[in-house]
């Protein structure tokens, strides 16, 4: 059985007696064994990080910058044989892999800029012979956390901008599908990266903990789901650490009387559907506006499900592939009891679903539940499976609250011709991520991204600005260089000011 240990100082390192099986989502066999660590493997990836890291951090930003690029050139030149990798522990069908790998390449683009991004904030002349200079300094030793549904972007999220801006950085991806992550430790070494700046330890809940628990890291970077996002921020910020921690979500697609239906209809089959709905900007609540939108809607709907074609990972023509794990698919389906428990309208069943040949297999059909209320359970939480729920508003106000009131407020999206309904909402919704006719509105890698209320703990975004920020520390220094160097210029008593 191939055992999949941790990646420390540019070597496979063996380290810890548990283990954890992986499967092959498609077969539902155990293909793999993972090797869970515990605090005595996390030492040794900081022990390595703090060697290798004042190092790096004093290597030029454009230097370090080069090492994105080579990063990215040879995580492009075997893109199809990571995405197979992907595929094979996730479920999810390879050009969807691929999607993974390139978005997670967006952001290793936006970290080939860093010199630009790092040059900080001069003034001149702030006072007599007074100026005053920003820099941004890394924050030493920062770890991240990651979730199963994308092995691929999610580290390079988190993992891109913490090394370009001069940290070392300790990746605990998820144990269900943690081969792809390992890889990108190695593709990394052979970019020119330091031995000791990017390690990976796997594990579970344990390793969790001594991450937030060792005294050297000094940033944690988590997403996930949100009670462990709850968790970690708690347990990160009592530690003294800077956390961000992004958690689940509940996405609602508003569609207006005026909205291209068929587009709309478009747009859903692949943001509801799209890896078997395990999407943290996934669409899993429509909301037409008006009993005649929500009617029309549901009659378009009903083919295009029906035309959706699920498939193994591998299968170039399916739509959607397995979800992650049995346990999964079990919890997806129990949510599907609950709707019907709870009074929703089961219209299409995915429940019991099988595909032939592949009996074993993780697989979900596509549901569909119409008349679904804010008071059922099955839509107050996230399913994360393909399971789109309609919920019915009377106007436009009635929608906007039900997305503003939802107690996750990752994504949101309203279709729309009518432009100001599309900006009055746009302003108003209580929501992070906004489309406006754009189903998945994840931002591009040089903005940032993060929801609100239990979708995020922590007020600072992945990527972009607010993600240097996150893996930076801002000093300021105000000097003063009077005529002839610093000579006595008296005590002063009182506060200084620019009066
Ligand atoms: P998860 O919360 O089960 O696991 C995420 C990470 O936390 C993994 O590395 C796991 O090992 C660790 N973990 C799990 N249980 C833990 C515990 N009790 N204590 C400490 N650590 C623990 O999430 P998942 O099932 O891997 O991923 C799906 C979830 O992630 C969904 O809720 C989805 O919405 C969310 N997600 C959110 C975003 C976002 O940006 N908001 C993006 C992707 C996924």
């Amino acid at each position: 059985m191939r055992i999949i240990d941790h990646y420390i100082a540019g070597q496979s390192v063996a380290s810890g007696t548990r283990h954890s099986d992986i499967f092959d989502p498609n077969s539902g066999k155990v293909q793999a064994r993972v090797t869970l660590g515990d605090a005595a493997t996390l030492d040794q990836a900081v022990v390595a990080a703090r060697a290798a890291q004042p190092g790096w951090a004093a290597t030029n930003p454009q230097r370090r910058a080069r090492v994105m690029f080579a990063f990215k050139a040879l995580v492009e030149a075997e893109i199809d044989d990571l995405a197979r990798i992907l595929s094979s522990e996730h479920g999810k069908v390879l050009a969807d892999s691929r999607g993974d790998i390139q978005r997670g390449l967006e952001v290793i683009e936006f970290c080939c800029g860093i010199p630009h991004v790092l040059k900080g904030e001069f003034t001149h002349g702030a006072g007599p012979g007074i100026d005053i200079w920003s820099m941004r300094q890394p924050v030493g030793i920062g770890a991240g956390i990651t979730p199963f549904n994308f092995p691929a972007m999610i580290p390079m999220w988190m993992a891109g901008v913490a090394i370009a801006t001069g940290n070392a950085f300790i990746l605990k991806p998820s144990e269900r599908d943690p081969t792809l992550p390992v890889r990108l430790g190695e593709l990394f070494r052979q970019a020119g990266l330091p031995d000791g700046v990017f390690s990976v330890v796997n594990g579970d809940k344990e390793m969790v903990d001594a991450i937030l628990d060792h005294p050297d890291i000094a940033a944690v970077s988590f997403v996930g789901s949100s009670d462990v996002a709850h968790y970690i921020s708690s347990k990160g910020w009592a530690n003294g650490k800077r956390v961000q921690a992004m958690g689940g979500a509940k996405n609602h697609g508003v569609v207006m009387p005026d909205a291209d239906l068929d587009q709309v209809v478009r747009d859903l089959a692949g943001a509801a559907f799209g890896s078997a709905g395990e999407r943290c900007m996934a669409l899993p609540v429509v909301v037409p506006v008006g009993a005649d939108t929500a009617d029309r809607l549901r009659d378009k709907l009903l083919p295009a499900i029906a035309a959706l074609r699920i498939g193994v990972s591998t299968d170039p023509d399916a739509d959607y592939g397995p979800v992650v794990t049995a346990a999964h698919k079990a919890r997806i389906e129990s949510y599907i009891d609950m709707g019907v428990a709870e009074g929703a309208e089961l219209v299409v069943d995915g429940r019991g679903f099988t595909l032939q040949g592949h009996e074993g297999g993780f697989f979900v059909g596509p549901t569909l539940f119409d008349q679904v209320t804010p008071a059922m359970q099955s839509y107050r939480e996230e399913i994360f499976g393909p399971v789109l729920q309609i919920v019915r508003a009377d106007d436009f106000e009635a929608a906007l609250k039900l997305c503003s009131d939802h107690q996750y407020g990752n994504g949101v999206a309203i279709f729309t011709r009518n432009g100001h309904a599309a900006r009055e909402f746009a302003a108003r919704v209580n929501v992070g991520m906004v489309g406006v006719n754009v189903p998945i509105p994840v931002p591009v890698a040089y903005h940032s991204f993060g929801g609100w209320k239990r979708s995020a703990f922590g007020d600072i975004g992945q990527h972009g600005m607010e993600g240097v920020q996150f893996w930076t520390k801002r000093k300021t220094v105000t000097g003063r260089w009077p005529d002839g160097g610093v000579g006595d210029t008296g005590s002063a008593f009182v506060i200084p000011t620019m009066a």
